[in-house]
């Protein structure tokens, strides 16, 4: 018999958004003429927005020709397209900040985490905030960078958790810090929702450099920023690209979660002890892993790179911040004090005192509202629920209708 990958083994039982399902399906089984709301898992709802919707057609067309056909990546006409997106990206995204040569065109941000793992090999020191999205935890315990799960402490051994809560206005003390090889971090943040200061990338940035540590900033909720003064990207910061690279996607802005197109941006600055270039290991990896992303996602990041595919981003990005406005406007009304949901999608709920899951099959069981619970984020989000802005409008209505029914004495 072959033996069991012990990393694997290290997982406590079920991802979280696995086990979401199934408690929603069992309540469904108990009740199956209840309507349920989710307001639990980031998947986006809105349809694709014409312009985009042009381009990918577009795309069909195209490849359904002779001279426009292409096949994987290599070839001169996918390597044109690749070489457009990457340089439209580089101009419309980061305002030449990042150049075409250094941006990865690939299928997901996700995926691009799961990738950096294999990058970084197994002896690398990790720190990750607390709470964050699961990749970056889970993605470490597999690549075999990690210990054991402790259940007492609900962490990894050998991960470095960088608890983020409002009383530290979710931006961890890096004063109390250990030095790590990686330091994963997420502004816009899911699932906190909250969104780190110029100032505090500053000391980010300037924490990273003083410890040769390297930053994997994702940015896959930069476009919910709509406050000017917050940064973006990561390389908005002085010396960060000798210290960070950033991993990005289409998926939430654009609703390209299942046409599937995201990139990682690597400066050349950024380098290896030896100085041999981070970017040209990540060429390495992604050359021997992936085969390219979809070309018809690819015209569609293109289309939506235009200024008509930039305003419709910009109104697809409006619609789900008015759900999270009315989110939080009806937690507010209902006393509980919620942070996020202003900059970025997730409005997370302080519940104190109460433990994440049950909060969950409360508001499960009594209002058929499907939510996030905090705990499994990681250790500091017990207490707190995540309220996700991805939805229907009439939706996210009749779900903070039924909350505040639900609620009543
Ligand atoms: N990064 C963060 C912080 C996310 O919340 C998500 C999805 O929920 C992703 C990345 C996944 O992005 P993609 O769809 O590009 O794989």
């Amino acid at each position: 018999m072959v033996k069991r990958n012990p990393n694997i083994a290290k997982l406590p039982a079920g991802y979280l958004f696995p086990e979401i399902g199934r408690r929603w399906r069992a309540l469904l089984e108990r009740q199956p003429d209840a309507k349920i709301i989710s307001l639990g898992i980031g998947n986006t709802t809105e349809p694709l927005t014409p312009h985009l919707v042009e381009g990918l057609r577009n795309a069909a067309q195209t490849l359904g020709t002779a001279e426009g056909y292409s096949g994987y990546d290599d070839d001169p006409k996918g390597q044109a397209l690749l070489q457009n997106l990457k340089t439209k990206l580089s101009d419309k995204w980061y305002h030449g900040r990042v150049s075409p040569e250094e941006v990865f065109i690939s299928d997901g941000a996700k995926c691009d985490c799961g990738r950096l793992q294999m990058l970084f090999g197994a002896e690398v020191t990790i720190a990750v905030q607390d709470p964050a999205y699961p990749v970056y935890v889970d993605g470490s315990v597999i690549a075999g960078a990690t210990g054991a799960h402790d259940p007492e402490r609900g962490q990894f051994d050998g991960l470095v958790y960088l608890p983020c809560t409002p009383a530290n206005a979710f931006f961890p003390d890096l004063s109390a810090l250990p030095r790590t090889d990686l330091i994963y971090f997420c502004s816009p943040n899911n699932p906190t929702g909250a969104v780190s200061t110029r100032e505090q990338l500053r000391e980010l940035v300037a924490f990273a450099k003083r410890n040769g540590s390297i930053i994997i900033f994702d940015a896959a909720y930069a476009a919910f920023i709509r406050d000017d003064s917050l940064p973006r990207s990561i390389f908005e910061i002085e010396g960060a690209r000798e210290v960070a690279l950033e991993v990005n996607s289409f998926s939430k802005p654009i609703g390209f979660t299942g046409v599937r197109l995201g990139w990682t941006a690597i400066p050349r600055e950024l380098a290896f002890e030896g100085g041999a270039p981070v970017g040209k290991d990540w060429s390495r990896v992604m050359n021997t892993l992936f085969n390219g992303a979809s070309n018809i996602a690819q015209y569609g990041a293109l289309a939506a790179l235009d200024d008509e595919g930039l305003a419709e981003m910009g109104e697809t990005v409006g619609y789900y911040m008015e759900n999270a406005r009315i989110i939080k406007e009806g937690l507010t009304d209902l006393g509980l004090t919620t942070h996020g949901g202003v900059n970025s999608p997730y409005v997370w709920a302080e519940f104190p005192g109460r433990k994440s899951w049950d909060v969950f099959t409360e508001i499960l069981e009594g209002a058929h509202v499907v939510t996030t619970p905090g705990s499994g984020f990681g250790p500091s989000g017990e207490g707190f629920i995540r309220f996700s802005a991805f939805g229907h409008r009439s939706d996210v209505e009749e779900a903070v209708r039924r909350l505040k029914e639900s609620t009543k004495p």
